[in-house]
This record gives structure tokens, sequence and C-alpha cells, in this order.
């Protein structure tokens, strides 16, 4: 089980900014920007290689939330956003996740 599966079984706690059937969005516990978030399915796919057919929708609805999160914390002026792919990229959670960056 992945520390984010954790975090949305509230095993461990989490800033948890938004939740909803099949995504939860968290505040990085290291950020590396002023606000630095994390969007995270709650389907555990260990990395983006691993991502099927199925998971298209999923996948979209991970980009609509980032983009309504950032809207509601007034970041959507700029904002980054990034997965890391494989360990050699940074990825150290093999539970796909979308990192949300700004400095506004
Ligand atoms: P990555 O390096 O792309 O796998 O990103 C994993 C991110 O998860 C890192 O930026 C970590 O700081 C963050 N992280 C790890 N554990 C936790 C946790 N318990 N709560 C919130 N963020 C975490």
């Amino acid at each position: 089980m992945s520390i984010f599966t954790k975090i949305i079984n509230r095993e461990i706690p989490a800033e948890i900014i938004y939740e909803q059937d099949n995504i939860i969005v968290i505040k990085d516990i290291f950020p590396k920007a002023k606000t630095h978030l994390l969007i995270i399915p709650k389907k555990e796919i260990p990395t983006i290689n691993d991502l099927e057919q199925e998971d298209r929708e999923l996948l979209a609805e991970m980009f609509f939330v980032a983009k309504k999160v950032a809207k509601d914390l007034w970041i959507d002026e700029w904002y980054k956003l990034n997965f890391n792919v494989w360990e050699k990229a940074g990825q150290e959670v093999m539970h796909i996740h979308l990192h949300l960056l700004s400095n506004i």
C-alpha cells in the first residue's frame, strides 16, 4: 500500500485541500514552492507508464481538479504541473501524483 493510499484511508495524517470520489489533493509535506500540492487519484497506479486505456478519464479529471484548485486558491494566474516518472526523474512515491506548484 502506498503512503498516499494510507493518507486516503486516513491511516496517516495530511493536509487535505480537496477531495472527491476518485481524487484527493494534499499539501506536499516538503514544499518546493509557496504553494505545492499533490493531485492524487485514489486508484493506486504506480507510474505514468502503468496507465491503461481505462484510466483516460481519471487522468483528464486530475487536470480539471488542478484547474479548480488553482482557481479556488487564487493562484491560477500562473502555476506549474508536473509528473515525475521513475526514480531517475525524481519519483519517490510509486503512486501517480500530479505536482502543482506556484509562487504567487
Ligand atoms: P515524487 O518525488 O514525484 O514521487 O513526489 C512525492 C512527493 O510526495 C514529494 O514532493 C514529497 O515531499 C511528498 N510526500 C511524501 N510523503 C508525504 C506525506 N506524508 N504527505 C505529503 N507529502 C508527502
